[in-house]
């Protein structure tokens, strides 16, 4: 075993983001056994059958007692009460991380249910992952040249720090620091907010008198605008809950957008919508 191997790697939560991790960490060879824990016994079982766990911890318990490194990869909101399962099972010399799109409320659960925010909890969130959900679209690449964002608080030891971004770098990661409350203002506005208007559409939509029409005649600009839709509603009703204040003053500045929009249309401003759609096709031009 190398210096840089993590004996055993346990992962809560065995979906896209938990099991793309898993495949990646077991091909770069960065950890020797991955143990898993979920609530669906049957999609563990696939999992092994895939070959994406070694081994099914039939407990939270378990899922710790061994383990050297953790990763919580559930929806947010399931991280307090596993945590409060796993006290008094952790080893001496284990990481948590967890993989969650909302850090503050990640943290404030760990203090919850821990008592305080232990110096080997690392925050993390990939920046990586697609509208599907369930182990059989994990991916060993899926993290492959994609940003991960850790979120170390003042007191989080740096070995435990070096560990997670060394993982994360095993599967072929960028890895940046932010602080807690900057990466929650930062991803309400990139894909918080996002997520929130592609279901509002689809919604919209699908309540118009002229429905059926409307979905027939709907081309490859509503597939790609409203392509993050068909994510999980339960991972994305937890992440809206945990950023609410950040995702609110992000919707405050873009409905404001919206009137001004909408008014210039009224207005037949051709000027200002001229100069709205050159602004975003070259930001968004540079950007992609
Ligand atoms: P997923 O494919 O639905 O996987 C979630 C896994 O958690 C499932 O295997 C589910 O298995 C398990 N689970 C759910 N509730 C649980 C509970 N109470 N106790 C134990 N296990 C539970 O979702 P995902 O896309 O991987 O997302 C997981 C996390 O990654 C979320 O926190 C999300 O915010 C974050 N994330 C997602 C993306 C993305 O694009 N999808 C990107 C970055 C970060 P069972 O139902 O069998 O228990």
């Amino acid at each position: 075993m190398s210096e840089s191997q993590e004996k055993v790697l346990s992962i809560l939560g065995v979906g896209l983001i938990g099991g793309s991790l898993a495949k990646a960490a077991k091909s770069a060879g960065l950890c020797q056994k991955v143990v898993g824990y979920g609530r669906c016994l049957k999609s563990l079982q696939r999992a092994v059958d895939l070959g994406v766990i070694d081994q099914i911890a039939c407990d939270v318990k378990t899922a710790f007692e061994s383990a050297d490194f953790v990763v919580l990869a559930t929806p947010v909101g399931a991280i307090e009460p596993l945590l409060k399962q796993a006290v008094g099972h952790f080893k001496s010399n284990v990481v948590i991380t967890d993989v969650g799109s909302t850090k503050g409320s990640v943290v404030e659960a760990v203090r919850r249910a821990l008592g305080e925010v232990p110096g080997n909890f690392v925050p993390g969130h990939p920046i990586a992952g697609t509208e599907n959900s369930g182990v059989e679209y994990a991916d060993a690449k899926l993290f492959d040249g994609r940003r991960v964002i850790l979120t170390p608080l003042e007191h989080t030891d740096p070995d435990a720090v070096s560990r997670v971004r060394r993982m994360w770098e095993g599967v072929g990661s960028i890895v940046s620091e932010m602080a807690v409350n900057h990466h929650d203002e930062v991803l309400a506005a990139t894909s918080h907010m996002p997520h929130m208007l592609a279901y509002l559409m689809v919604d919209t939509l699908s309540k118009m008198d002229a429905r059926h029409e409307i979905f027939k005649y709907a081309a490859s600009g509503f597939r790609d605008f409203t392509r993050i839709a068909s994510s999980d509603p339960v991972m994305w009703r937890d992440i809206c809950l945990a950023n609410s204040d950040a995702l609110l003053s992000a919707l405050e500045e873009y409905s404001s957008e919206i009137m001004q929009l909408r008014n210039a249309i009224e207005a037949k401003d051709d000027e200002y919508l001229m100069a709205l759609f050159s602004r975003s096709k070259a930001v968004r031009d540079q950007f992609c």
